[in-house]
């Protein structure tokens, strides 16, 4: 059985996974990975729909992981289409998640399909680690499964993260890691004074400019280090 990855991306993307919702999404998915032969397992952490869908058990088992939710479509009518309604203009398919990453979760269910007609048996297992969580707080996902797979003792191997790398052509790069976070507490304490005398004043936030200035020139230089320039304005908004 052949799936056609754009009908499929087109599919998950009707469906308005907003963080923390599925809207449907992770059960799609599954059914269409179940037509293939995968054992699919949903996991529900909390409010969040997880999915671990597997094609045969032997070694070296490859994993794709990736994510259903998107994050909200702003304004809608700064939309050239409804987001959730996808559509295919000049060639680009738009809706929200066609990029980050339902399009890529077709693709790649797609391609197994695909791989599957051609190799009715093949070494080692292919499994699909989906998470309804990624953009939110990301506390009930990924992290969660990982933990129940270690309990079950699989192991995976090699592990393909679907998200979109290539800012303008296709296999532009291939990156071996993503991003992290570093999360801190900062208080800087001021003196306060009358505005005639600012000379006796501290304002702290003058203070508190020159600290995220020097860290921000710090993570800038780290980041060059890494190769992940690209994703340098995300990071420091995020
Ligand atoms: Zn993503």
């Amino acid at each position: 059985m052949l799936i056609n990855e754009l009908k499929l991306a087109k599919e998950l993307i009707r469906r308005p996974s907003i963080t923390p919702k599925d809207a449907g999404a992770i059960n799609l998915l599954a059914k269409n990975l179940r037509s293939l032969g995968f054992k699919c397992q949903v996991m529900n952490f909390k409010n969040i729909k997880n999915l671990y869908a597997k094609l045969g058990k032997s070694s070296p088992k490859f994993c794709y992981a990736g994510h259903t939710d998107v994050v909200p479509p702003g304004n809608i009518k700064e939309w050239s289409v409804n987001p959730f309604k996808p559509a295919v203009k000049n060639n680009k398919l738009i809706g929200r998640g066609a990029n980050d990453m339902k399009a890529s979760i077709a693709c790649f269910v797609a391609a197994v399909s695909k791989f599957k007609t051609k190799n009715k048996k093949f070494k080692g297992s292919i499994s699909l680690l989906i998470t309804g969580d990624e953009e939110g707080v990301a506390i009930n996902g990924t992290k969660r499964v990982v933990k129940y797979l270690k309990r079950k003792r699989e192991k995976i191997k090699f592990c393909l993260i679907g998200e979109p790398t290539n800012p303008n052509r296709l296999g532009e790069m291939i990156k071996i890691g993503r991003r992290g976070s570093i999360t801190g507490r900062l208080t800087v304490i001021g003196a306060k004074g009358h505005v005639a005398y600012p000379h006796r004043a501290n304002n702290p936030s003058n203070t508190m400019v020159k600290i995220l200035k020097r860290i921000m020139r710090k993570l800038i230089s780290i980041i060059m280090m890494v190769n992940i320039l690209i994703k340098i304005s995300m990071i420091i908004w995020k």
